[in-house]
């Protein structure tokens, strides 16, 4: 267990890690506290120090910056941490939105805690939740997926550990895969309800709100550009008939495992399988255990 306590003097002597949200495209989204952050602290680690540094000139200021990408987020983590350890506050951004979303962040984040360094997230705009909350479908429970495998067998592999999930699902995908993403969701979750959001925050904001084939359908003529996160509603199989849960085939392990590995903590994971099978926590956590 380890107690945070973001804002007091009692670290003297070390830095703070700072997770900081930035614009996924209209610049007048970046908060002011997002920007006092990045003026004030030591240092930058951003994904791309270019697209970083345009960032940081439009709101006129500079701070060295240091670059923390996909491909070396193991090897500068170290560094970084070191230079955390040394008393250094230190601030880490992706190009767009919440760094650790589909962004490089986490590793840095976990190797920065494991350090016993104080990890403060400053909100910023975020691409998954603004999709969410103007779809017009269910926004809670909802499971955050991001980009599927790009390879077809994969990513129709990956759908199905989705498919009898009750969550909204969301996605995010690159404009050339889009259709074939929907494809593969049409057969594999069925036509459901759907969203998809084109160019959050910019001046070609566009929504395609209807079923995922009345989505295809359009799609099919349309010019396909910018950037897309897809909605999609959870199932619905277990709504009517309660003695067809789509759990009724798994073990309580698995059922606890499958919604681990739909991103819940193993105590959430519990609490949930308690909930739909109807019986007491303690039963499913002594079942987990002894397992
Ligand atoms: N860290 C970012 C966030 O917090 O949203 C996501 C980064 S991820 C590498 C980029 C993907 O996010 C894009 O391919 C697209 O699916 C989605 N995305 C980012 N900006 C977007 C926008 N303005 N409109 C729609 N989707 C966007």
């Amino acid at each position: 267990m380890n107690r945070q306590k973001s804002f007091a003097n009692d670290q003297e002597g070390i830095g703070k890690l700072y997770v900081v949200g930035t614009p996924i495209g209209n610049l007048n989204e970046m908060s002011p506290r997002a920007i006092d952050v990045l003026k004030t602290v030591d240092l930058i680690a951003a994904e791309d120090t270019r697209h970083t540094r345009k960032l940081l000139s439009y709101f006129e200021f500079s701070t060295p910056l240091i670059s923390l990408h996909e491909h070396n987020e193991v090897s500068k983590t170290e560094d970084i941490v070191q230079q955390l350890l040394a008393g250094k506050s230190v601030a880490v951004v992706s190009d767009a939105g919440m760094p650790a979303i589909s962004d490089p962040g986490e590793v840095l984040v976990d190797a920065a805690l494991k350090a016993g360094i104080s990890v403060i997230p400053v909100s910023g705009p975020n691409a998954a939740i603004n999709a969410l909350v103007a779809s017009g479908i269910a926004a809670q429970p909802f499971t955050f997926i991001g980009f599927l495998p790009r390879q077809k067998k994969e990513r129709q592999k990956e759908l199905q550990r989705w498919s009898k999930m009750p969550t909204t699902l969301i996605f995010y995908e690159a404009p050339h895969r889009v259709k074939q993403m929907l494809h593969d969701c049409a057969a594999i979750l069925g036509d459901r309800k759907a969203a998809v959001a084109r160019e959050l925050t910019k001046k070609h904001e566009e929504w395609l709100r209807g079923t995922i084939a009345e989505i295809i359908n359009y799609l099919e003529g349309a010019e396909i550009l910018g950037e897309y996160c897809v909605v999609i509603e959870g199932s619905t199989d277990n709504e009517d008939d309660t003695h067809n849960n789509w759990w009724n085939d798994l073990e309580v392990v698995q059922h606890v495992q499958h919604y681990i590995e739909g991103g819940m903590d193993k105590k959430s994971a519990i609490r949930q399988v308690a909930n739909d099978r109807g019986v007491p926590k303690r039963e499913i956590y002594q079942i987990y255990h002894e397992h």
